[in-house]
């Protein structure tokens, strides 16, 4: 896969994609992740890339023309459209579900505003989806670029040692994950659940079973309720009473 993100700040984009796994799975060709100054395409002597709001009002607007050809700079003519997310407070929140829906893609482009936003009129002409990461606004799309980037790339076949390091976590089947527990058995008189250490399989799975549905339904009522429960959670969790 690859997955381009338009900025005005690409070194701090690629200083955080060159680090740890995903640095990792770079170098290793799992993924190729390429940084686009969008101020390389001004096309104005100055580099300026944003202008005042039509209307008045605080603060600056990106310009449309800009964006638009360095968009236009990552594919040829006649070349399949890659998909591109603007990354916006007014966009769809983000979800580990549309992560596993967008590593599927040959071609993902990121495109990062900053000051008060971008021209309406590039996000109608180029943009296929906003996608927002929370109720809350930050001063430039590329935190919220590299948090999807990150999601996304986690996602891809090799990136992570084994499929389970993320098929077992919170989010990829609708529940939090279980409490997880390192050396030392032991930390300031706090012990390790003994059934971790007990090495019987089955009940490691019950253990990890009950303490996801019992968190999720305590932290997460909107994600999981008891009313909601199968009968199978319900008598794991009956069976399990003494370990919650
Ligand atoms: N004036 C805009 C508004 O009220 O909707 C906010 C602009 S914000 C200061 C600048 C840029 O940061 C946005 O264009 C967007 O790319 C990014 N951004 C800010 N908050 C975001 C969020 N919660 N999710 C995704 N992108 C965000």
């Amino acid at each position: 896969m690859r997955i381009d993100i338009l900025t005005l700040f690409p070194k701090m984009c690629e200083t955080v994609m060159n680090e740890s796994i995903i640095g990792r799975a770079q170098k290793a060709g799992k993924v190729e992740i390429v940084c686009t100054n969008i101020r390389d395409y001004s096309g104005n002597k100055h580099n300026k890339v944003d202008d005042t709001p039509y209307g008045g009002g605080m603060g600056m607007v990106m310009a449309a023309e800009p964006i638009y050809n360095a968009y236009k700079s990552l594919y040829n003519e006649g070349e399949a459209k890659p998909h591109l997310v603007y990354l916006s407070p007014k966009g769809k929140t983000f979800n580990q579900k549309r992560a596993v829906e967008l590593s599927k893609l040959d071609r993902l482009v990121l495109l990062c505003g900053h000051y008060e936003g971008i021209d309406e009129r590039v996000i109608e002409e180029i943009v296929d989806e906003e996608i927002s990461i929370g109720d809350f606004v930050l001063t430039g799309g590329e935190l919220p670029a590299l948090a999807v980037a990150d999601a996304v790339c986690r996602m891809l076949p090799g990136v992570l040692s084994d499929e389970l390091c993320f098929s077992e976590e919170s989010h990829f089947d609708g529940l939090l994950e279980y409490p997880q527990y390192t050396r030392p058995p032991e930390w300031l008189g706090k012990c390790v659940p003994q059934v971790l250490l007990s090495g019987n399989h089955k009940k490691i799975d019950d253990w990890r079973r009950c303490k996801s549905l019992k968190i999720t339904m305590e932290k997460r009522p909107d994600m999981l309720k008891e009313s909601d429960l199968g009968e199978k959670d319900k008598k794991l969790l009956k069976k399990c009473e003494d370990w919650l």
